[in-house]
């Protein structure tokens, strides 16, 4: 071992010496002594009893160096075992880690049979279970000197008493909390005497904290790898991990050659749930759900969070057939009534699916392409599913082109705006206009609100587009002025987005004074998502916006899900019968009885009630007799362009006058 040689011919080293009863870790000093002619007499030796300090050395070095070349968990504990066995030959060490659930597992006995090391795994520990177990039960060493009578021992010592041991004493290992997270048992081949006895203490209290430290240590790693790879709430793989798996059974997919079907799940009205229950309930949910996703599958299959609501499940060796009846189950599944806090909710969700190797050969393109088959399926309603399909695809496609040509078209002034007139029933004056967005593709033509206002939502360019239309409609109606056309008043549509911007109200401010026009002249439309989104600020801003006597209007009223009581805290003066009820007032009795409630509804919050999409004279008439004062609709015009309604008006107010004249 290590020696030195100082300047008296001194010799230091340390040795393992075999002694009578036991080994020992010795210092050794020998010191020659000489006699006055420098002749040698005879040498000095002394031992030091080093063992327990040499112990401790050793091991921490060897263990540190081991942990901090990551080293895995066994390998780590199999040096301590052999340190001990080389000081003290008579122990056959073992350690055994216990889990979570209390069962048992063997990590390191390097001289036992692997065989009996693995038949200890998964037994739990409990007041008679061998040594370790219970030791481990009883949070307590356990010694037991006969393993052949001690009661201990009843259901074990079959498997223990061929291999000769008589004899083993298990000590827990503790983790910082003080839970036993594993136990360090010695097994002896022959009773021991009182000195041996005294050492294995030893060797135990040199051990234990190292072995605490090595567990705590792998359960660390074990901690961080869970959470970098698994989603915290409901102990999913997440994206990460999901994606690794998935290459796994993708490289296996295309070596067999077998088909493979991707999952994207989102389910419905989640965000709806978890506003109007709160976020407990909504966490409780996704956890709910999470355990039926999994509850389906064969062990081959993946299941992971990608986000939020979204799911992925990877089905190996799945055929599109296969996939269908796997997803019919599952919504049938998922469909079951979920009972959270004395909630009865029921779930549903839309389902995208992609096929390898059809739809895609890389799990990047199969999810994104189930992304967009789930889209689809979203829009065919709610719990439905879709398989991908190539006109999808160039769907998305036209739509991102949408995107970019939108986001040009905003830039360079390629939008315009139409206006349609608001009747006033009573007088047949015009009561306002109403400003709708157009915008003519230079490719496609005409291209709908209803399809580029969501596109502009999407790509982030809605603020900015309504801030142009109220620019501009403004505008038109100081220029309108200028020319002597007497419009009273103008209507503006804003998205739910717009009222989360704070310099929305004095942005309005700022464009009234710009074309000198009173705030009265100015509506603004907004729809009941708004209350909807919860955002913060959009309450705030609502009530700027009414501050500075601009007035605001519900529009698409009754389509929504809005609460009257919520309704009646908005500072609105104006609603907006949705043209859905107005279309169906000719035939069904219903959609009258519908309407005259609104407009009851109307008259007691003493606001103004806009028929929309008035197209025929029954329904005019229906409307009129119901009390209705001012209506939109095909029936007086269609929107029209700002330099075509003066003809429309002059024309107006002279059938208008004929009629009146008619009717005197
Ligand atoms: P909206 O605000 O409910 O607008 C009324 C829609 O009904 C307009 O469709 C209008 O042309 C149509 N309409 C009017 N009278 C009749 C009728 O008698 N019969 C029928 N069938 N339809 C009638 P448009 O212009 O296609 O706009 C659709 C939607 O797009 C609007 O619904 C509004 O939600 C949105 N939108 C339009 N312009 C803007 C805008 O500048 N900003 C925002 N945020 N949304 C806009
Ligand atoms: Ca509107
Ligand atoms: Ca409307």
């Amino acid at each position: 071992n290590k020696s030195e040689l100082n300047e008296n011919n001194t010799i230091i080293c340390e040795e393992l010496v075999v002694g009578k009863t036991r080994r020992y870790w010795a210092k050794i000093i020998k010191k020659p002594v000489f006699d006055p002619d420098n002749n040698w007499k005879y040498t000095i030796i002394t031992f030091t009893d080093i063992s327990i300090t040499k112990l401790r050395e050793t091991l921490q070095h060897k263990v540190l160096d081991a942990m901090s070349k990551e080293f895995p968990l066994s390998e780590i504990l199999d040096i301590i075992c052999n340190e001990v066995e080389l000081l003290a030959p008579e122990i056959t060490a073992s350690i055994i880690e216990v889990n979570a659930q209390g069962q048992l597992h063997s990590l390191s006995a390097p001289s036992l049979p692997d065989a009996y090391s693995a038949s200890l795994n998964g037994i739990h520990i409990g007041p008679y279970v061998g040594s370790c177990g219970t030791a481990a039960w009883r949070s307590r060493p356990v010694i037991v000197d006969d393993i052949a009578t001690d009661p201990l021992w009843d259901n074990y010592r079959a498997a223990i008493l061929p291999l000769g041991y008589v004899a083993c004493w298990s000590t827990p290992i503790f983790n910082n909390q003080h839970q036993v997270v594993g136990t360090l048992a010695f097994y002896l081949k022959k009773a021991r005497d009182l000195e041996l006895e005294n050492l294995h203490q030893q060797i135990i209290d040199a051990c234990s904290n190292l072995c605490s430290l090595t567990f705590e240590r792998e359960h660390t790693k074990q901690r961080i790898r869970q959470l970098a790879f698994y989603d915290e709430l409901t102990g999913l793989p997440n994206r990460s991990l999901l994606l690794a798996k998935s290459d796994q059974v993708i490289s296996s997919s295309i070596r067999n050659d077998d088909p493979l079907a991707v999952l994207y799940i989102d389910l419905d009205r989640f965000k709806m749930i978890n506003e109007s229950y709160g976020h407990f309930v909504g966490d409780e949910l996704l956890s709910q759900i999470a355990i039926r996703l999994k509850k389906n599958l064969r062990s081959v299959d993946i299941v992971g969070r990608l986000s939020g609501d979204e799911f992925a499940i990877i089905l190996p060796e799945c055929s599109h057939q296969q996939a269908q009846l796997m997803i019919e189950e599952l919504q049938i599944h998922l469909a079951e009534p979920i009972n959270i806090n004395h909630s009865i909710l029921k779930m549903s969700a839309s389902i995208g699916v992609a096929m390898f190797p059809t739809d895609g050969r890389d799990i990047e393109t199969l999810l994104h392409r189930a992304d967009i088959a789930m889209d689809q399926a979203k829009n065919n309603g709610r719990s439905q599913f879709c398989f991908f399909s190539h006109e999808m695809n160039e769907l998305l496609q036209s739509h991102l082109k949408l995107e970019n040509d939108l986001r040009h078209a905003l830039l360079n002034h390629q939008l315009h705006l139409h206006y349609q007139p608001q009747i006033d029933l009573v007088t047949g004056s015009l009561y306002g206009v109403e400003a709708l967005a157009r915008w003519t593709h230079p490719e496609f033509g005409e291209i709908s609100p209803e399809r580029f206002i969501p596109i502009a939502e999407e790509c982030g360019l809605i603020t900015e587009f309504g801030y142009w239309v109220l620019q501009e409609s403004c505008r038109q109606l100081a220029d309108w002025r200028a020319q002597g056309i007497n419009i009273p008043s103008i209507s503006v549509n804003l998205s739910p987005t717009s009222f989360h911007c704070i310099r929305l109200p004095n942005t309005i401010l700022d464009i009234l004074n710009l074309y000198h026009l009173k705030p009265q002249e100015l509506t603004i439309e907004l729809t009941e998502s708004v209350l909807l989104d919860n955002h913060p600020c959009t309450m705030k801003i609502l009530h700027e916006i009414h501050a500075l006597a601009v007035h605001l209007s519900m529009d698409d009223f009754g389509t929504g899900y809005s609460s009257l009581s919520y309704l009646r805290r908005l500072p609105i003066s104006e609603f907006k019968l949705d043209r859905s009820f107005v279309a169906d007032l000719e035939y069904d009795e219903v959609a009258q009885a519908l309407s005259r409630a609104i407009l009851s509804i109307g008259k007691t919050l003493e606001l103004t009630i806009v028929a929309e999409g008035v197209e025929t004279a029954e329904q005019h008439q229906i409307l009129y007799q119901q009390g209705y004062t001012v209506a939109q609709g095909y029936l007086f015009s269609r929107p029209l362009p700002a330099n075509a309604l003066k003809a429309w008006l002059d024309e107006w107010n002279i059938s208008w006058q004929n009629k009146q004249m008619k009717d005197v």
